[in-house]
């Protein structure tokens, strides 16, 4: 018996869930993605999980940067299906990777889970990304790693992640010791504990033993040390006593985030996280458009592009737009309007989903990500629609951190020049401001990784070797005041233009944010352009 198109669809939308990690570098990202693809069987790599080894690369044919430095430029999606559900993972590059892309991600993914290791706490990269998770309102799941090294104190990671983040937490687990101590952890809604059997990687080095409640006797026993079963208690009736109840509302809205400890690389705790984050975690999620809010199971397909990555196949010029299906079903060959261009396009042949050997995807979903084969014909943010006009809220921007002079080394090749750095504008690789005065072209981006790729498509799509020269900068403020004074913008700070003129303060550091807003008091200093 067929099943009628809403039907399947509620079906298909229930099934789905679509994260992302965030972390900082080293925490351990690879670690657990790799130990969650192995519950379900990846069925859809794109790419590989991150190039830690380069043979990974071999076969994949990523573009040439990336394979110099052995690393994933941009973020990839995997999907995986575990218990009658489909998983999207949306990857998040870390560190010298890191890019606009990383953030906008994010703004594919109706949940996140946050990755801690527990002997560094809450790290910069980590803050960042929360931030941007923060303003979407998307629930938050936290997962501390490492509990088989020696660690902090858990309520003291607790407490950073409250003072630093601003979210509220409830541990759903605790750990019974860390480091070489370390026995495993006691699950305070299923009274039960899930004991560590030490370093294997590679099996589930889990025992689970159900017990009455923490003051059972088996906990003692597993505790082995006096000290630890005294601490174990203390700290689980300090919880209950202290700690936050447990809102549902709360986690959906991103007010409170389900915390986990475990060990990813010893395979501890990841199947019960998985779980749990399963049956907490939102299915995809309606999006605002220009028609208002639109749910998934509306049966036209809609979809935005969130990202372009260039020259996936430096054979062809060609780049791989990903588009998230906010709503409908995706057929391969279906014909939909693209609502910028004003232009129907036939979504045909070379739209697959992006894989390992990139194969073709027939149908997807709402939460799905495609990779649709880009001629030059997608921006950030663009909308594909059946039937409709409507255009998707717009992708955020983010305040520039990263700040360089941008010059030409061979003068013959202004046009090109000019024509490139347009046009990377405005695919939104890079934001451009010029200097008052002298014209000066100065870049800003928000990872230096940004720059490289900016560096290497200026020369293989434009024909443009350009030069690069740092500056000392780390913010960026727009400025609205009915009248600028550049004179107040002189002490480790430059005034300077964004492409439609808007007046831009570029500040070395805080002190010097700090000075020019207090010396501008009617002035309005902005993260982003108004
Ligand atoms: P990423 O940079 O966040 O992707 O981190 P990786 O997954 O590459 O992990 C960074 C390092 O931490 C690697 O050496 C991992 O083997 C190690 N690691 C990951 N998980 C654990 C864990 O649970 N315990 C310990 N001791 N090390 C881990």
């Amino acid at each position: 018996m067929s099943t009628s198109l809403p039907q399947e669809l509620l079906k298909e939308i229930d099934k789905r869930r679509t994260f992302a990690i965030i972390s900082h570098p080293d925490a351990g990202k690879t670690t657990l993605t790799e130990k969650l693809l192995l519950f379900g069987g990846a069925i859809r790599l794109a790419g590989t999980v991150k190039g830690r080894k380069a043979n990974r690369h071999a076969t994949s044919d990523w573009m040439e940067i990336e394979k110099q430095r052995g690393i994933s430029v941009t973020s990839s999606v995997m999907q995986f299906d575990y218990e009658g559900h489909r998983i999207n993972i949306l990857d998040t590059p870390g560190h010298q990777d890191f890019s606009e892309d990383t953030y906008r991600t994010l703004t594919a993914a109706d949940s996140a889970v946050m990755l801690i290791d527990s002997a560094k706490g809450v790290e910069a990269q980590t803050k960042k990304l929360f931030q941007v998770c923060r303003k979407r309102g998307i629930p938050i799941f936290t997962f501390i790693n490492k509990l088989d090294r020696e660690g902090r104190d858990p309520f003291e990671l607790l407490e950073e992640i409250e003072n630093l983040l601003g979210i509220r937490s409830y541990p759903m687990n605790w750990p019974i010791g860390s480091g070489k101590q370390f026995r495993g952890v006691y699950d305070r809604e299923k009274t039960r504990l899930e004991l560590f059997q030490g370093d294997d990687h590679e099996h589930h080095n889990i025992s689970v033993r159900e017990v009455s409640g923490y003051d059972d006797p088996l906990v003692k026993e597993v505790a082995g040390a006096d000290y630890l079963y005294e601490q174990l208690q203390e700290q689980l009736a300090l919880l209950e006593i202290a700690g936050d109840a447990f809102d549902y509302e709360k986690v959906w809205t991103g007010e409170l985030t389900p915390v986990f400890f475990g060990s990813a690389i010893n395979n501890f705790g990841v199947q019960t996280f998985l779980d749990n984050f399963l049956s907490l975690a939102p299915k995809p999620q309606p999006r605002s458009s220009s028609d208002g809010v639109v749910p998934p199971s509306e049966e036209k397909f809609s979809g935005y592009v969130f990202k372009i990555q260039a020259n996936m196949n430096p054979a062809h010029r060609d780049r791989v737009a990903f588009l998230r299906i906010v709503s409908g079903k995706f057929e391969r060959g279906m014909t939909v309007k693209h609502v910028r261009a004003g232009k129907d396009i036939k979504l045909a042949q070379p739209q697959q989903f992006l894989a390992q050997d990139r194969d073709i995807v027939d149908t997807a979903y709402p939460g799905d990500i495609i990779g649709l084969f880009d001629p030059g014909i997608f921006r950030i943010g663009d909308s594909l629609c059946q039937g409709s006009q409507r255009t998707f809220d717009e992708l955020p921007v983010f305040s520039p951190e990263i700040f360089a002079k941008v010059s030409i080394k061979n003068a013959l090749k202004q046009k090109q020049f000019l024509k490139g750095i347009d046009q990377l504008t405005e695919e939104g690789t890079i934001q451009v401001f010029k200097s008052i005065g002298f014209e000066d072209m100065i870049l800003g981006v928000v990872g230096q990784l940004q720059f490289e790729v900016f560096e290497y498509r200026m020369k293989n799509e434009y024909g443009v070797d350009v030069l690069l020269q740092r500056l000392p900068f780390q913010f960026a403020r727009w400025i609205v005041d009915e009248k600028v004074d550049p004179g107040k913008f002189r002490v480790n700070s430059q005034l300077v233009k964004d492409k439609s003129g808007n007046y831009v303060a570029l500040f070395e550091n805080e002190y010097a944010l700090r000075t020019s807003t207090e010396k501008n008091p009617t002035a309005k200093f902005l993260e982003t352009a108004p």
